[in-house]
């Protein structure tokens, strides 16, 4: 997917020479000429970066960098052709990432257009915390989520249901005698023995074996236990 970047300029000269330099690098780049359209298109549609001019026919830069911010994270590079102008800026605390002073070389712009896009590209990533999954023959837990998919259709599980059937399932073809099970599961409440652990493996099975009198998933090893069969 192609990286996207807004550039709000009024300037058409700049502007233009700024989309040179940035599609030369295989960014995608738009230009909205004054502050409505400019923010307008930053807020309804999905850019990676925004380079923003700040004297800007109807609203300034500095009311669209704010209202950029109330929702959006992404880099802002501010750019202005007073050199005071930037001072300023730098001072109110807008959430603009970077300021250039106009005028800059084009590919001083596009350096600094690589470095905010990998340092947000690293901010991000870090950011998401993947859903933990186990996936065996048909059966997706989803640990995260603590949900169970059987062939893509969510079966409820209670809770000590869904730890008991994710601890077989993590440990695939480990026979756990009944015992085990129980105290892995219930820990140590006194509440329960180890006949619950067969009340939990029945209804367990009622939701993800297609025929309980023959598990495919849990199977019992007579005299012994269980073991989720891989
Ligand atoms: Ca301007």
């Amino acid at each position: 997917m192609s990286t996207k970047i807004l550039i709000i300029e009024d300037e058409a000269d700049i502007a233009e020479l700024e989309k040179d330099y940035l599609e030369v690098s295989d960014y995608e780049v738009q230009i909205a000429r004054d502050g409505e359209s400019g923010l307008q298109k930053a807020l309804e549609e999905e850019f990676d970066l925004i380079i923003l001019d700040l004297m800007l026919p109807g609203r300034d830069g500095f009311e669209i960098c704010r209202s950029i911010r109330e929702t959006k994270n992404i880099p802002i590079i501010m750019v202005s052709a007073k050199k005071d102008e930037i001072d300023k800026i730098r001072g109110l605390g807008l959430g603009a990432d970077d300021y250039m002073t106009k005028p800059f070389s084009p590919s001083e712009l596009v350096a600094r257009v690589k470095a905010h896009l990998n340092r947000y590209e690293r901010l991000v990533t870090s950011n998401i915390k993947r859903n933990e999954i186990v996936e065996i023959r048909g059966i997706r837990i989803d640990k995260t989520a603590r949900r169970v998919y059987v062939n893509g259709e969510e079966k409820t599980f209670t809770t000590k249901e869904f730890d008991l059937l994710t601890f077989l399932a993590e440990n695939p073809n480990h026979v756990f005698s009944k015992d085990e099970l129980f105290r892995e599961i219930w820990d140590m409440e006194s509440v329960g023995d180890i006949a619950t652990v067969t009340v939990h493996i029945k209804k367990i099975r009622e939701k993800i074996e297609y025929d309980t009198s023959k598990p495919q998933y849990i199977e019992t090893i007579w005299g012994v236990g269980y073991r989720f069969k891989v």
